[in-house]
């Protein structure tokens, strides 16, 4: 077999350690790999580059494709990136997957069938991080949903429900509040789902479904989620099933993959041997499978789950009522390599088929037919004095000719006027919502916006933001304020 280019990182805090038991198993059992290796992290961040990825390990990506990434520090202060944000955007790394699986009873869990794959969309939602200081008193953070990127990831976790036998795909949204973001990811979701009939699907509000998966994970199998619950729920799933310790994640793209552990650098533990290499050597079995090597992914696998078996433990699982040995990291390494071609009797083997690869083509940039016209704007404007002077000063800047009334005002986003709100908290900043009345057939134009604007600033009003307002095929592509 020719071997694999990939480009590894040993990362921060525990990260060489744990990348250097990984490596030492991995190669141990035979697996195939050309390795480029290059530093990031806090080193390269300290040196003065502000996204910790040096120029030379980018290059090293677009020949490999493959990466395999030790955990790293962010460091503390402004103007430090997050590398893992900006790895991900810049290889179009869409899909997060993190298998949570419990090993009852050779790690502690209270949830010994638990055996949940989360899959998260890993580019879009909050995670854009576009915040915005708006005034004295608000800042404001955008959230992003796309149909294509919708579409693309809730794809993906069906296909790897099939791919890997799973009977269910959940979705957790918060679509009963964000209704236009959630909205569309559940609404994607309800639209995929029937193509895989042969896979039950469901929805939950992700506050009930967080709840019920720490309370219930066994009645979960594949769970699929916007970035940001995405983030918070596969570190409580990991935690739960056992320890963070113990889980392995990838991150794939249509060009690109990487693999790496659920944990972060653990400074505290750092050059003391003491570290668990179970989560990044799992992230090196998911690496091994997206390179085709099915039998030493699952030798490796197999001889890791003996090794548990066995109550060769790390201090982070160790429990003198199961374990029989407590090891540091590279002797944990070394006991795996003495399990190569061994297999767990209690627990499950994996079995590793040369199974369907998963398609995650990207979607087109949906070509839609809707008709998109311009109703109004939304201005969000700093305004000190009273609401009273602040509805007089808009009331001012109406211009009959185009159309367009004072509809409401609400401050972070409860309607002020015309609801009165008696003894209602009010911020520094209040959204103004110009629109043109649902009855009329007329339409606005961005000249008449540029128009409204000028005509507010030379009332003196500061303007801070402007959302403009679209109806799609004549339905408002805008949320009404609350207490409407
Ligand atoms: P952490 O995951 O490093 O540690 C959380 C807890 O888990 C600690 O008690 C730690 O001792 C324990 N732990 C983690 N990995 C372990 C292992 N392999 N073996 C035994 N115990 C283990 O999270 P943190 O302390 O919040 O973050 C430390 C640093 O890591 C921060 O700079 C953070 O930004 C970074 N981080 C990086 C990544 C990544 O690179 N993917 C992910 C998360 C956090």
């Amino acid at each position: 077999m020719t071997k694999a280019p990939i480009t590894v990182a040993y990362g921060d805090g525990i990260g060489p350690e744990i990348m250097r038991a990984t490596l030492h198993v991995l190669q141990s059992a035979g697996a195939q790999l050309d390795i480029e290796c290059y530093e990031i992290g806090e080193k390269v961040y300290l040196s003065g580059n502000s996204s910790g990825i040096e120029p030379a390990l980018w290059e090293s990506l677009h020949r490999t494709k493959v990466f395999l990434k030790g955990p790293i520090t962010t460091p503390q202060g402004g103007g430090f990136k997050s590398l893992n944000v900006t790895m991900r955007r810049a290889l179009g790394l869409y899909a997060n997957i993190r298998p949570t699986i419990a090993y009852h009873p050779f790690v502690a869990t209270k949830h010994p069938q638990m055996d949940v794959v989360i899959i998260r969309e890993n580019e879009e939602d909050v995670y854009a991080g576009i915040e915005h200081r708006q005034s004295h008193d608000i800042v404001s953070c955008t959230k992003l949903i796309s149909r294509s990127g919708s579409e693309r990831i809730i794809r993906y976790a069906f296909e790897y429900a099939r791919a890997h036998d799973r009977k269910k795909v959940s979705c957790f949204t918060k679509d009963n509040i964000l209704k236009m973001t959630d909205g569309l990811f559940h609404q994607v979701f309800q639209e995929i789902a029937p193509q895989y009939p042969d896979l039950e699907h469901e929805h939950w509000i992700v506050d009930i479904g967080a709840a019920l998966l720490a309370d219930t994970p066994e009645i979960f199998d594949v769970i699929v989620l916007p970035n940001l619950y995405g983030d918070i729920l596969s570190d409580v799933a990991a935690q739960i099933a056992g320890s963070v310790g113990l889980a392995g994640s990838s991150n794939i793209g249509a060009n690109a993959a990487m693999f790496e552990a659920v944990h972060g650098s653990a400074p505290r533990l750092a050059n003391q041997n003491i570290a668990n290499p179970s989560a990044l050597l799992l992230g090196g079995v998911l690496m091994l499978l997206h390179l085709g090597q099915f039998e030493v992914a699952q030798k490796v696998h197999n001889a890791w789950l003996r090794t548990l078996e066995d109550g060769i433990h790390t201090a982070d699982i160790f429990n003198p009522t199961v374990s029989q040995e407590k090891v540091g990291t590279q002797e944990f390494a070394s006991a795996v390599i003495d399990r190569l071609g061994e297999e767990p009797i209690q627990l499950k083997a994996v079995r590793y088929k040369k199974e369907k690869i998963v398609s995650h083509q990207p979607i087109p940039f949906h070509h839609s037919q809707e008709k998109k016209e311009l109703v109004g704007a939304d201005v969000f404007l700093q305004f000190n004095q009273s609401l009273e002077d602040l509805i007089i000063a808009l009331e001012c800047c109406i211009d009959t000719n185009d159309g367009m009334t004072l509809e409401m005002i609400d401050n972070r986003g409860m309607i002020v006027w015309p609801q009165k709100r008696p003894g209602i908290f009010l911020s520094d900043s209040f959204r103004a919502r110009f629109r043109i009345p649902t009855t009329t057939v007329q339409k606005v134009t961005h000249h008449q916006v540029i128009n409204l604007l000028e005509r507010l600033s030379s009332q003196g009003l500061e303007f801070l933001n402007v959302e403009l307002l679209y109806n799609f095929d004549g339905k408002p592509g805008f949320t009404q304020g609350q207490g409407a």
